[in-house]
């Protein structure tokens, strides 16, 4: 009989393997599973780095900006680990203003680092913005590709030998027996006596947890055109324009469709209508794809992570919502020392799961 391995994770995106490289790392035996369900987030995201401009508390921006800077030493890592390059993007992102009120209000409320460009000042960086009445430019912030930085998170994960991955259906969480366990559809029981949830949009409706995890799906459709009109990332308020590869990435919706991870007519021209009010010429720039991804969101924007208050072998790190890319590297090194036996970081505090619920049982 094989031994229970020190930790079992469910849901192989972002959230799942930081968490297992960074608990591997401390020695832990890990076994990772995952079903590769359509519509998972992170392989859909659009990457941003923007702890600027997300919308977070300000007592969390801190620690958001905290991820944002420890990114390349992660990818640094990464790279060691890989051999592969995950090229990151810290041109900055130019925060677009509506007007020259707007724009005032928004240099107001903007960070140290970022820089205020008027009309003419905007133009001179970003031609093709030119008729916008301005912007800030948030220097420290960017991009990193999705894609390229799963496609790292899985050569790391093959090459530690402590992990091992599999492809299965969880169906439940079994708190009885001597070790709880996450069991699959087939009737396997992953045991061990440390288990961590990192569903993505799934992570609230697997049954047998002990609280309701109040995570939902919120889906995000994006397109690549042809063309690279700018060179920064664009934020907007209904969308963002992300240079990447020698195309254009535009995005986002948010639409409340539970697990529909399908594009639409009304998205792709949504998504049209964004780029075109940001770059006239983008009416007309071919479409080379469209796909969409499903948002882990929580009622607070913010993740769950941390132990479950009343069954100490449950641990969270789902609900990322619009930041998972941003914050899961950070969020993985603090939660793998909760995993491994040791205090939680205060950093953690604000992300506890009794935040929201009570318990089920
Ligand atoms: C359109 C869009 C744009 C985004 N843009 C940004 C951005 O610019 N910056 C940023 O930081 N974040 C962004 N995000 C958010 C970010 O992508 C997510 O927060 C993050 O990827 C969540 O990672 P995750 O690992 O929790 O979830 P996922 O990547 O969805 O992974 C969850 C995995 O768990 C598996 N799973 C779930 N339940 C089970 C089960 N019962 N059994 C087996 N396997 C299971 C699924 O198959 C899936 O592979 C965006 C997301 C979307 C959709």
């Amino acid at each position: 009989m094989t031994a229970a391995p020190d930790l079992v994770i469910v849901g192989g995106g972002v959230a799942g393997l930081t968490a297992a490289l960074a608990a591997a790392a401390r020695g832990m035996r890990v076994t990772v599973i995952d079903q590769s369900r359509s519509g998972a987030a992170s392989r859909a995201s659009a990457g941003m780095l923007a702890p600027s401009i997300a919308g977070l508390p300000d007592t969390l921006r801190p620690l958001a900006l905290e991820a944002r800077d420890t990114f390349p030493g992660f990818l640094a890592s990464l790279r060691d680990r890989t051999d592969m390059e995950v090229p990151l993007d810290r041109n900055g992102i130019l925060e677009l203003a509506a007007s020259e009120a707007d724009l005032e209000q928004r240099a107001g409320r903007a960070g140290h680092n970022a820089e205020r460009l008027d009309r003419q000042a905007l133009g001179a960086l970003e031609p093709a913005l030119a008729s916008h009445p301005g912007a800030i430019l948030h220097r420290e912030d960017g991009a990193v590709d999705p894609l390229r930085l799963m496609a790292a998170l899985d050569v790391a994960v093959a090459r530690q030998a402590r992990i091992t991955r599999l492809t299965d259906e969880v169906a439940s969480f079994d708190a009885r027996g001597n070790l709880p366990a996450f069991r699959s559809r087939g009737g396997t029981r992953y045991a061990s006596r440390r288990l961590l949830l990192a569903g993505g949009a799934w992570a609230g409706a697997l049954p047998g947890l002990p609280r309701a995890i109040p995570v939902r799906p919120v889906r995000g459709q994006l397109v690549r055109l042809e063309g690279l009109p700018v060179r920064h990332v664009v934020h907007m308020t209904d969308g963002y324009l992300i240079p990447r590869a020698g195309m254009l990435i535009v995005g986002a919706t948010s639409e409340e469709t539970g697990y529909d991870a399908g594009t639409t007519p009304r998205g792709l021209a949504t998504l049209r209508a964004i780029a075109t009010r940001a770059v006239p010429v983008l009416g007309h720039a071919p479409l080379a794809e469209h796909w969409a991804g499903l948002r882990p969101i929580t009622p607070d924007g913010l993740p769950i992570l941390g132990l479950d208050p009343t069954v100490r072998s449950l641990a969270y790190a789902c609900g990322y919502s619009r930041n998972g890319i941003l914050l899961a590297p950070w969020a993985a090194e603090r939660l793998a020392v909760v995993l491994a036996g040791g205090s939680p970081a205060p950093a953690l505090a604000p992300f506890a799961v009794e935040r929201f619920s009570s318990p089920t049982t």
